[in-house]
C-alpha cells in the first residue's frame, strides 16, 4: 500500500490519531524514535499489514509550531500549522494582560494571526471589557467579549474560528474548554477522543487534540498550553512581537535600540505622546527583560 498524507488530529505520548484527506481516521504509532509528530502535523503514514495500527514515517515541513520551554530548559514543541492564535482571558481568575501580551508576542514570532478573547462576562458587570480590547483592536487584533454561558455572544467566536486551524491558549480556568465544547457540535468528538484506548488497551491521557468546528474552522485544545508561556529566545523576538514597538522602532536613532534608556527613541516617545499604550509598553520591557533571564540562565 502506498503511504497517504494525514493529519495529526490527537496526540497521546507516542501514539496519536490521524485524519485522511477522505475524513476516515485511524490510531497510528511512530516510525523510530526521531520522529515528534504533534497535533496539526502533516504526516505520511502506511498502513501496516494485518494490524489496524497505522505508522507514521514522516512529518511534511511545518509552517509553524508553538513551542514551550520544558521542565528540562529544552524548547518542546506543542502543535503545528497554526493559522490563529486564540488568547482568552476572563473575568475570573483574574485577567493577567501581561501573560495575553505574550502570548502575542510568540503567535507574532511564529507569523500566525492572533486574536484576543474576554469570557465569562455574566460574572463580572461592572468592568468594562472594551477597554482593554480596544487598545487590542486598534493593534488590529480582533477582540472579542463572551460568555460560555450566553449562546447569543459566542457566535461572533464561531465567526473568528471559520475555516482556519486555530489553537486556543491563556490561563488556567479561563474557560477554553468550555468554550470548545459549546462550538463544537459534536459533543461526543471531544470525549470520544479523551478516554481514547492505546492498542494496550489502557487509557491514557490526551496531550492534546484537534476538534473539528461545524462552520469548517479546527480548534485545537492542549492541556500543555494551559500555565505556560510560550518560549522565546532572544531580545530580537521581543521587540519583533510588539507590533507597536515594532512599528514606531524603525524611527529610533539606533537600528538596534531596545527601546530602554537610548537617546532618540521613538518608541518611548510614542509611549509620553500615547501613541503606543503604556501597559503594554511595560509588558514589552518585561518580556524583554524574560528573555535576558532566560538567556543569562542558559549560558
Ligand atoms: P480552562 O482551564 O481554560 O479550560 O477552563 P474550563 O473550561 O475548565 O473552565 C473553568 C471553569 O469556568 C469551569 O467551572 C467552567 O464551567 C467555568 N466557565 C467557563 N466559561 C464560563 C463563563 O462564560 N461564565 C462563567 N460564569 N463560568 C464559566
Ligand atoms: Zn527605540
Amino acid at each position: 500500500m502506498p503511504p497517504k498524507d494525514a493529519t495529526v488530529i490527537a496526540t497521546y505520548s507516542r501514539r496519536m490519531r490521524l485524519r485522511f484527506a477522505d475524513g476516515e481516521e485511524e490510531e497510528a504509532r511512530i516510525k523510530g524514535k526521531k520522529l515528534r509528530p504533534v497535533c496539526g502535523d502533516s504526516v505520511s503514514a502506511e498502513a501496516i499489514p494485518g494490524e489496524t495500527d497505522w505508522l507514521i514515517t514522516s512529518i511534511h515541513d511545518r509552517s509553524n509550531e508553538l513551542t514551550r520551554p520544558n521542565l528540562r530548559g529544552k524548547v518542546e514543541t506543542l502543535a503545528a500549522n497554526l493559522e490563529l492564535v486564540v488568547v482568552v482571558a476572563a473575568a475570573s481568575p483574574k485577567p493577567d494582560w501581561f501573560i495575553v501580551d505574550r502570548y502575542l508576542c510568540a503567535a507574532e514570532n511564529m507569523h500566525a494571526a492572533a486574536a484576543v478573547v474576554y469570557n465569562k462576562t455574566d460574572l463580572d458587570k461592572e468592568f468594562d471589557p472594551d477597554d482593554v480590547l480596544d487598545t487590542y483592536r486598534r493593534l488590529g487584533y480582533p477582540s472579542i467579549a463572551c460568555s460560555a454561558k450566553q449562546d447569543d455572544s459566542l457566535n461572533r467566536l464561531a465567526e473568528l474560528l471559520e475555516k482556519q486551524t486555530a489553537i486556543i491558549v491563556g490561563q488556567s480556568g479561563v474557560g477554553k474548554s468550555t468554550l470548545i465544547n459549546r462550538l463544537s457540535t459534536d459533543a461526543a468528538q471531544k470525549t470520544a477522543t479523551l478516554s481514547a484506548k492505546t492498542g494496550e488497551g489502557r487509557h491514557t491521557t490526551v496531550n492534546s487534540v484537534m476538534i473539528s468546528l461545524p462552520n469548517g474552522g479546527a480548534v485545537i485544545d492542549s492541556p500543555g498550553v494551559r500555565d505556560y508561556a510560550p518560549a522565546l529566545q532572544t531580545a530580537d523576538q521581543a521587540i519583533s512581537g510588539y507590533r507597536e514597538v515594532r512599528e514606531f522602532g524603525a524611527n529610533c536613532r539606533f537600528a538596534n535600540c531596545r527601546h530602554l534608556r537610548e537617546p532618540d527613541c521613538a518608541v518611548k516617545q510614542a509611549v509620553e505622546d500615547g501613541e503606543i499604550d503604556s501597559r503594554r509598553y511595560e509588558s514589552y520591557r518585561r518580556t524583554l527583560a524574560l528573555t535576558e533571564q532566560i538567556n543569562r540562565d542558559r549560558y
